[in-house]
């Protein structure tokens, strides 16, 4: 493939006395100079983060895209980034601010929103329960192991027949007999389930109809069994399990002791769902910077594309949707350290930034033509990722309830 930057190849060229033509600007996807809003410990951080994924992730990610595998060999080099637990603090998680978090995690969907998301279950659901609903002896037993990532976790919430109203109708049952909890039911979508260490189980206490956490060890524990979620379409790199408890006995001293109901269930969802607008921001950036290039790359009519009013207006937009969505997500994370992030904030965020990266995906696929659906490309695979950011940690539609509910005064909800 030539370059647009390239010198055209025949004997009138070499000869030309006419200027070369200027080299072309490389994708800037910090238009309005956001990354400045970070102290220079954290950018440092950030940095750190986007040398990896471009030099390890980057090379070999689409290999796993296509083959529906997880990358493993990257997880020491993940462990030596330092970057576990980053956002919680103590308990020998990485630490830092909210907005670190958000930074690092739209660097990593930047290149692979798989492996964001990989890090969004381990880091924000499965430690983020612990931390925020684990009594005191519970956080100091299992967030050390899992921020070295010794032990991976998972989130089981979702079940085959209860996706958005999880709320108020989980079917998993929780039946307590003396130090004993006995857990029956199904999940489905949980990921990393099909090879994590620890699970958080929520489910329905049979005894007060209350919804309850629960930390069970995957590998150890009877009755606990886990079936791979095959021939996905999106976020291909992470593994997906349908999980099923069939008597599965988990002790006493395992349930999140802060986790009482639903509403503590979604004091977690709130710190995800925030993380996922920084991703799906990510998404969009990654998706954009391969569009720009390639356009600027790609000639057709003896031209560059990128010159064409058409797509130029294409390329306009992406960078206006990314920069609209750092603009907002950059507030969300003040939002939190002036403690005011409410959960419509966090819902707002989603719906806004996972639908601007679903259309900012598109008119990348479509400004790369054909090549536009092969995975070589990469924006194939934002292209398709983006789709299950849109819809997990709650649709769309449902965070708009979230929000409507907050401007209306009106719950939509049952
Ligand atoms: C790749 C992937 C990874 C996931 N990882 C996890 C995980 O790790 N852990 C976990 O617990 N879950 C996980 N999920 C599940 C995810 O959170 C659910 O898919 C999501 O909450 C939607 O539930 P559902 O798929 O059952 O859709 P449904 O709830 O069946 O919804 C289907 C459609 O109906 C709409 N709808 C439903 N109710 C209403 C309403 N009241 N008003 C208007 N519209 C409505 C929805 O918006 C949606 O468009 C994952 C999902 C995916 C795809």
């Amino acid at each position: 493939m030539t370059t647009a930057t390239q010198p055209i190849d025949s004997p009138t060229a070499a000869k030309s006395t006419l200027k070369k033509p200027k080299p072309l600007p490389a994708p800037n996807t910090d238009f309005y100079e956001l990354y400045g809003t970070l102290k220079p410990e954290e950018l440092a951080v950030v940095k750190r983060v986007r040398e990896f994924m471009e030099s390890k992730v980057a090379p070999v990610i689409t290999k796993y895209w296509v083959e529906d595998s997880f990358p493993f060999e990257l997880l020491p080099a993940v462990t030596e980034l330092g970057i576990g637990g980053v956002g919680l603090n103590g308990y020998g998680c990485a630490g830092g601010s909210l907005a670190l978090l958000g930074f690092v995690q739209m660097e990593i969907a930047r290149v692979d929103p798989s492996f964001a998301t990989f890090m969004g279950v381990h880091v924000g659901l499965a430690m983020g329960s612990i931390y925020i609903d684990g009594a005191e002896e519970q956080k100091q037993k299992w967030l050390p192991p899992m921020a070295r990532l010794e032990k991976i976790g998972c989130f089981g919430l979702t079940e085959p027949l209860v996706g958005s109203g999880a709320s108020g109708g989980l079917t998993t049952t929780a039946k307590r007999e003396g130090d004993t909890w006995i857990l029956n039911g199904e999940k489905r979508w949980i990921g990393n389930a099909t090879w994590c260490d620890v699970s958080i189980i929520w489910a329905r206490d049979l005894a007060d109809n209350q919804v309850k956490g629960f930390i069970v060890e995957n590998k150890t524990t009877p009755g606990f069994s886990v079936n791979k979620i095959e021939n996905k379409i999106a976020l291909k790199v992470v593994q997906n399990g349908h999980i099923t408890l069939k008597d599965v006995r988990v002790p006493e001293a395992n349930r999140l002791q802060g986790g009482n109901s639903f509403r503590d269930t979604a004091k977690v969802l709130k710190m995800t769902r925030y993380a996922v607008a920084w991703m799906a921001t990510g998404c969009a950036m990654g998706a954009y910077e391969a569009a720009l290039k390639y356009t600027q790359e790609r000639s057709q009519f003896g031209k560059p594309i990128a010159s064409f009013q058409l797509v130029q207006d294409l390329l306009a937009r992406m960078i206006s949707n990314i920069t609209a969505s750092q603009c907002l997500i950059v507030r969300q994370a003040q939002l939190f350290d002036e403690g005011k992030l409410t959960d419509a904030h966090a819902a707002l965020a989603k719906a806004f930034c996972t639908s601007k990266c679903r259309e900012t995906v598109a008119w990348a696929r479509e400004a790369l033509g054909g090549n536009g659906i092969v995975a070589d490309y990469k924006v194939a695979r934002f292209f398709t990722d983006c789709e299950a950011l849109y819809s997990y940690e709650g649709t769309f539609q449902m965070q708009n309830l979230i929000v409507g509910k907050e401007i209306t005064g009106l719950s939509a909800f049952i």
